[in-house]
């Protein structure tokens, strides 16, 4: 299989990718929608199940020779990572999945508890690495220890895109200048794959995380101008990591058996994708001036309408969390614990019913043609009321 260039411009990585892959990217995408063809048949839309499905079925197959191709595709920041076109297909898949139009990038990786797919063909090609150390006494071997002088002469090859990542990823790579020495040396040279993926997984994850905004309030959030990742972050929680250290575990209600229509309210919420004033794209407005109507049409105050208001302040849907309450959900307790509280189906089923509440609300709001009339107000306040004690 052809080597494809090792230029690191995106322009240049996707023209290699699609000199060197296109039967893969196009068995990939096959591969993709005869999973989801499979998936809808059967009925089975959970997104953890669809992606452990597509994992083992689809990734293979965008994956298959990434030994080979694969160094010269991973020295990558999560953004360039995302211009890949196999990954652009992985994130369709996950759209898919989660059943939502155009959501942050970052949010839907870690909503899944994916990452791209550099970090499995960095796998491939170090576990391909140490495999040709293991052993020396194969025609490989001697193409290996070939390759090794090419890089150490040409800076070129397979060989020198190992390296080149292995710096990317920060480990001190020192080559001798003699190639019989540097063969010496890296012939025998097995890489720590765990550390080397770890480290790569937490340049690639790093701005997940965010760290400028961490150790302040989330709640100055409503208040101030922060973008989308920090209050999924803050908010929402960042994905459990593996027991081994590698990789993310699914959160707890992607395993917990919860109807579609809630699954798909508590999705849409978690990805900030719910028709609030903060997520609507108003590029002058101001975050603060993004208030939610209900509450200044009944005269209950002026708050930001973000996730934090609907799920904890909004005085229109008091009705539901009483209601809730008593089916284990405690709305005392910040929201990040709340949205990470093992009940996920009551918390899945209480932002359903908010969702209908809400355009119900709206509903009655749009009746009223002097909704906005101070007076007015009181009467939708009144009307309001009156739906709380219709729906306990
Ligand atoms: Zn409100």
């Amino acid at each position: 299989m052809p080597v494809p260039s090792a230029d690191t411009q995106p322009a240049a990585l996707c023209k290699a990718t699609s000199a060197s892959t296109p039967e893969l990217l196009a068995a990939g995408r096959a591969a993709s929608y005869k999973l989801r063809s499979q998936l809808m048949a059967s009925g089975r839309r959970n997104p953890r199940q669809c992606m452990l499905a597509y994992n083992v079925c689809v990734r293979s197959a965008f994956s298959y020779g990434a030994q080979v191709w694969g160094p010269g595709h991973l020295c990558v920041e999560f953004d360039r990572a995302m211009q890949h076109p196999m990954v652009i297909e992985q994130r369709r898949f996950m759209q898919w999945a989660a059943g939502v139009v155009n959501p942050t990038l970052r949010l839907l990786y870690m909503e899944f508890s994916q990452l791209p797919f550099q970090v499995h063909w960095a796998s491939l090609v170090l576990r391909f690495w140490n495999n040709l150390v293991k052993h020396p006494d194969t025609l490989c071997h001697k193409v290996f220890r070939d390759d090794i002088r090419l890089a150490v002469h040409s800076e070129c090859g397979w060989v020198h895109d190992v390296w080149r990542f292995l710096r990317f990823v920060g480990l001190e790579v020192v080559v001798p200048s003699d190639s019989e020495a540097a063969v010496a040396q890296w012939s025998k040279c097995v890489v720590p794959i765990k550390s080397v993926l770890a480290l790569y997984e937490q340049r690639l994850t790093v701005a997940w995380r965010d760290g400028s905004m961490l150790g302040s309030d989330p709640a100055e959030y409503s208040r101030g101008v922060g973008p989308h990742v920090c209050r999924y972050a803050h908010w929402m929680g960042l994905p459990p990591p593996m027991p081994d250290g590698c990789g993310f575990a699914p959160f707890p209600h992607a395993s917990a058996c919860i109807p579609k229509a809630q699954r798909s309210a508590l999705l849409r919420f978690r990805l900030l994708k719910w028709d609030l004033a903060v997520n609507r794209p108003w590029i002058v407005r101001n975050r603060s001036d993004r208030v939610c109507k209900l509450c200044k049409a009944a005269n209950f105050g002026t708050f930001v309408e973000d996730e934090r208001h609907v799920l904890l302040e909004c005085k229109c849907y008091e009705h539901l969390r009483q209601r809730y309450t008593h089916q284990g959900l405690n709305f005392t307790l910040p929201m990040l614990q709340i949205m990470n509280s093992p009940h996920t189906a009551a918390l899945a089923a209480f932002l359903h019913d908010v969702l209908a509440c809400r355009t119900a609300l709206f509903g009655l709001m749009q009746d009223d043609p002097a909704a906005h009339d101070p007076v007015a107000a009181l009467v939708l306040a009144g009307a309001i009321l009156r739906y709380q004690a219709q729906h306990p």
